[in-house]
């Protein structure tokens, strides 16, 4: 079974974005949420994500809001609350009506360690600060995305800059601080490779050296996982080379950044089951583990449909 880990609802129908622009703008939204039918769920579905997973020959997509829409910097925590009902009982159609294709993710599941969007205001994950929303977590055992929203910063392209340098952002606090003392069974998923983290792994390895840190494996790497959203043979080669294949989940993230094809090789570029396939260091054994295993011990609640 090939699981994708990493899919945003993308492709969702208009009337839930026309919902959220009432609900920031100066109309009143209809409280009962937008008006969607399962018709027009299924057809923003079938010709995207459901056809791809086709076409590509993965299973299951862990199916979460579109991330950039979560928007923590717009209005207050009564406005974010409304509108993370709005898109989870959305999702929750969505798998309703294709339950072997996702399992859902909550929009509360990913963890925006800027939700200021762009300007860094609040505090580092480590902080206490966070560690409400880590109790619920350990309490409902279910592993969190470190995944930023879009950056109301000009100077930071969201999902060009803003996304990597948040998941490289976060592993480098998780360094510094002993959040897995206090919640030894908290899982964080770290999308997008793992930003920089892996290809600087050195300088990462370093500076907890110089730190006084504990060593990356044993401080960080039985609570952090990466997940395979690269979009190059040679980035999926380094990141098999450099994480340990325990800690590495597949994800393409379709429909998502990137939705191109690459010239250089005629396939899409958000295609990476195609790159760990291709990718001659790791054997099945611990290909297996990136496809299925890992996202079931991770993910430990999900069963599939
Ligand atoms: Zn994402």
């Amino acid at each position: 079974m090939i699981v994708d880990c990493h899919g945003h609802f993308t492709t969702a129908p208009q009337a839930l974005w026309d919902w959220r622009k009432d609900q920031v703008g100066n109309k009143k939204p209809d409280s009962r949420g937008p008006k969607i039918s399962d018709d027009e769920i299924r057809h923003s579905l079938e010709p995207n994500q459901l056809k791809l997973q086709k076409e590509r020959g993965s299973d299951v997509t862990f199916f979460s809001p579109r991330a950039g829409s979560m928007e923590h910097h717009v209005g207050d925590a009564g406005i974010s609350l409304a509108w993370s009902q709005v898109c989870n009982d959305l999702i929750h159609r969505a798998c309703r009506l294709y339950p072997r294709n996702f399992a859902p993710v909550c929009q509360r599941c990913n963890l925006n360690p800027d939700p200021s969007g762009g300007y860094w205001k609040e505090p580092p994950l480590t902080d206490k600060w966070w560690y409400p929303v880590y109790e619920k977590l350990v309490e409902l055992d279910v592993p969190a995305m470190v995944h930023v929203s879009s950056s109301c910063n000009p100077a930071v392209h969201f999902t060009g800059a803003h996304y990597i340098n948040a998941d490289t952002t976060a592993f480098m606090q998780l360094i510094t601080a002993d959040l897995f003392k206090d919640f030894p069974t908290l899982k964080f998923v770290i999308p997008h490779g793992g930003g920089a983290v892996p290809y600087h792994w050195g300088r990462y390895r370093g500076l907890a050296q110089d730190l006084k840190r504990p060593p990356l494996k044993e401080h960080l790497l039985k609570n952090v996982f990466f997940d395979t959203c690269v979009y190059h043979q040679p980035g999926i080669d380094l990141l098999l080379k450099v994480i340990p294949a325990e800690n590495i989940l597949f994800a393409s993230e379709m429909v998502g950044a990137v939705r191109g094809i690459d010239p250089e090789t005629g396939h899409y570029y958000d295609d990476t089951k195609r790159y760990i396939e291709n990718n001659k260091s790791l054997g099945l054994k611990e290909k297996e583990k990136i496809f299925e295993s890992n996202a079931r011990r991770v993910y430990s609640r999900w069963k599939p449909a």
